[in-house]
């Protein structure tokens, strides 16, 4: 166990930037800040950069009248026992397989500790999010792929490689398209981001004079606010997408409920900010689908963090 700070730097690595937050041990953020990140940057540039967000969350902390006692680094992928090497992160290649936590750790001017991402938005939603005081509490993260975390009676479970196991690389059809991970017909392929997108780029092809096609011109996008706004105006293309994305995705949930049996299922990340719609199809592909053991013990709501999830969970590794 840690000692009790009374601020802790949050850090949230992601596909696409990097968050950075000044949180008191109430999990209120006082500071924040985000620098973006891709594909090419080198090993050594993303460590400057994350030193250089954590140094400057520091100094903040001294405005706020004290210095956070330790920053917690978290990320996407699998780290090794001691949690000092990176084995795999699937959308960082120059991070795969080197000592980057190890790197910043030596570098930042206050003690750090990483862990994974899916883990952090678990153990926030558990101390100050929707999972407060929830025995058996399991978080998904609807975002580029699909991560989470489980916590049991206040510990997050680390099978192998810090998680409880691959949320989003549970398989929901053998017949699938292949995954990036190599397996064939995952949940991340259905119930991600990216696989709300596909459904309504199909959709929006197939009708090229409907509001998603519409709104796919006027964006350039069609993601989570786009699906929305179609929703909310009664789009029936749109609703299509959401009773079909929204039925694999309670084939997962159904599964993770065998095999973790948790009291509640928290679904947050970019998808959620669909929010009831996509809340009350769940629940009722999950009723149909799930054992009704199951479906008597979970309850499945939105996750309260939104965004804010990964850097509060992550200064939270500092908080005792
Ligand atoms: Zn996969």
């Amino acid at each position: 166990m840690h000692p009790q700070h009374t601020y802790a730097i949050g850090v949230d690595i992601g596909g696409r930037s990097a968050k950075f937050a000044l949180v008191r041990s109430d999990g209120t953020i006082l500071e924040r800040d985000q620098r973006p990140l891709s594909e090419n940057l080198t090993l050594d540039a993303t460590v400057d950069l994350l030193v250089g967000g954590i140094d400057a969350m520091q100094r903040a902390g001294g405005r706020h009248g004290g210095a956070a006692g330790g920053a917690g680094v978290v990320m996407p992928g699998y780290l090794n026992e001691t949690m000092d090497r990176v084995e795999l992160v699937a959308n960082m290649p120059s991070l795969t397989n080197t000592d980057f936590p190890r790197r910043v750790a030596d570098r930042a001017g206050v003690p750090v500790r990483f862990d994974v991402d899916g883990n952090a938005a678990a153990l926030g939603e558990y101390r100050f999010g929707a999972g407060r005081g929830v025995r058996r509490l399991l978080v998904a993260t609807l975002g580029t792929g699909i991560g989470g975390g489980v916590v049991v009676d206040g510990k997050v479970l680390r099978v192998r490689n810090h998680v409880a196991g691959s949320l989003g690389h549970v398989i929901v059809n053998a017949d699938g398209p292949r995954c990036n991970c190599g397996a064939r017909g995952c949940l991340e392929m259905y119930a991600s981001a990216r696989g709300f997108e596909r459904a309504a780029e199909q959709l929006a092809d197939a009708e090229p004079d409907g509001r998603l096609a519409r709104l796919r011109a006027e964006r350039h996008r069609l993601s989570g606010p786009e699906l929305a706004e179609a929703l909310s105006a009664g789009d029936a293309s749109a609703g299509r997408v959401i009773e079909q994305c929204t039925r694999w995705l309670a084939v997962g949930i159904a599964t993770w409920c065998v095999i973790y049996m948790p009291d509640r299922v928290l679904l947050g990340g970019g998808v959620a900010a669909i929010g009831r719609p996509l809340l009350l199809a769940v629940r009722k592909h999950f009723c149909d689908i799930a054992q009704p053991y199951a479906v008597e013990r979970t309850t499945i709501d939105l996750a309260a963090l939104g965004n804010d999830a990964g850097v509060i969970g992550a200064a939270s590794l500092w908080f005792g």
